[in-house]
């Protein structure tokens, strides 16, 4: 049945619009538990990780086990956790390493920090990293690939660990939007070398900044440990080089984070099986809500078990009919847009990461792209990845937060079924 659409002078599906997100899911929650936590910290005049009862190293293990892993590292950011795992993993000048078109800005950065050169590969309807086409882009340099899960999506990560397989290659997860996100039952960032989490404002749990590296190997725990921070291994010392380390100790950057930090992270992680339940039920409501689509077709999910819930997103059939939708959903009270368009410059989508186009490196002689160790020889343009554009041209994604009800999800649910009905007829 056709209902007249708001745009058109009828009713919004939404009247009274959505509740805002107010930050990250864990942004949005925080209250007297952080502001206690940080308080203590600071009266306690303990402000340093290698100090007894440090809140970091409790993170640490805290955030290990509930992920399934022996070791994991704090550090000041999610690039940071992607710079030390890319280095755990023995990344580095000569090396390519395979990154989706479609993520932020930061994935690239880090392989660029390390030396490496990044390689950028099309998106398919999942919004993932396309598995045939990273497989295209392999040449005898390639050493390693970074699947991304994007707004709490777990890619096709058996597919993507399937060519890593096939080539040798190791595979460095970015489960910066995806804290939580799990596949076939295992948690998110497990599957490869290493996991990085972001703890920035955006992100499922936030210390308002912050990042974590994990991983299962403790030759890449104690590599990443090394980038850093220069001095950890003297403070490390004490408690577990008495065998001796099994890399010789290196100096890199320091990427040490506060105990403010920590003590945050810890109650955030707490909150964490709390922010899931919810954003999945929202996820639910929402697609058990939806009509039978007609001029859109919805995101790939590998494994819906494991989606963090935070995001949907569909896929109209055409990037023409995709703005109408935009238009038509925002006036219903669902605000959206599709995910490229000309007149936002997104550095979530490679064609606006300027630094990487151009080749730009902090100092001549550090380049990646002609450093003397490095044979291969690849070319940047805007309009590389037609594939990924073309999709993010057609692509409307909508967010759920921790302000919303089941009765949002399922008024967002009934502004799509409104406008499909009318524009598909
Ligand atoms: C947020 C994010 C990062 C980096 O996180 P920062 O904490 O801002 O450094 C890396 N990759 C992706 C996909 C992200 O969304």
């Amino acid at each position: 049945m056709k209902e007249r659409l708001a745009i058109n002078g009828g009713s919004p599906a939404l009247p009274n619009g959505l509740p805002g997100a107010g930050g990250g899911p864990g942004v949005s929650l925080m209250d007297d538990r952080e502001v206690v936590a940080v308080a203590e910290v600071l009266r306690s005049g303990r402000l340093f990780r290698f100090i007894e009862g440090s809140h970091v190293r409790a993170f640490e293990q805290e955030a290990a086990q509930w992920i399934g892993v022996e070791h994991a590292l704090m550090v000041n950011s999610g690039t940071s956790a992607l710079i030390c795992a890319l280095i755990g993993a023995g990344i580095g000048p000569g090396d390519e390493v395979i990154v989706p078109a479609y993520t932020y800005i930061a994935t690239a950065a880090a392989v660029v920090a390390v030396g490496a050169v990044p390689i950028i590969a099309e998106i398919d309807t999942s919004l993932g990293l396309d598995p045939a086409d990273a497989e295209a882009k392999i040449t005898p340099f390639t050493r390693a690939i970074i699947p991304v899960y994007m707004q709490g999506v777990p890619a096709r990560i058996q597919a993507i660990m399937d060519v890593a397989a096939r080539h040798g290659l190791k595979v460095i997860e970015d489960a910066c939007q995806c804290i939580g996100g799990t596949y076939r039952g295992k948690v998110v960032g497990t599957f490869g070398g290493a996991g990085a989490w972001s703890l920035n404002f955006f992100k499922v749990i936030s210390a308002g900044e912050g990042g974590l590296v994990f991983t299962k190997d403790y030759q890449v725990y104690e590599r990443a440990c090394f980038a850093s921070d220069p001095a950890l291994p003297m403070w490390m010392k004490e408690n577990i080089a008495q065998e001796g380390w099994e890399t010789q100790p290196f100096s890199f950057q320091c990427y040490r984070p506060s105990e403010m930090l920590g003590a945050v992270a810890r109650v955030q992680l707490s909150r964490l099986e709390r922010i899931l339940e919810h954003t999945r039920s929202l996820k639910r409501a929402f697609l058990q809500a939806l009509e039978e689509p007609r001029g859109y077709s919805l995101q790939h999910v590998d494994d819906p078990e494991g989606d963090c819930g935070i995001s949907a997103a569909i896929l109209v059939h055409d990037a023409d009919l995709a703005a109408r939708y935009a238009e038509a959903l925002t006036a219903e009270g669902l605000p959206c847009g599709t995910a490229h368009n000309e007149g936002f410059p997104d550095r979530h989508i490679y064609r606006y990461w300027d630094s990487i186009l151009h080749k730009s490196a902090f100092h001549p002689n550090a380049s990646p792209w002609t450093h003397p160790a490095y044979r291969g020889n690849v070319e940047y343009s805007p309009d590389m990845c037609p594939r990924t554009l073309g999709i993010l041209n057609r692509a409307l994604r909508f967010g759920f937060n921790m302000r919303m009800s089941a009765e949002h999800a399922r008024q967002m649910a009934h502004a799509v079924n409104k406008v499909d009905a009318a524009f598909a007829a």
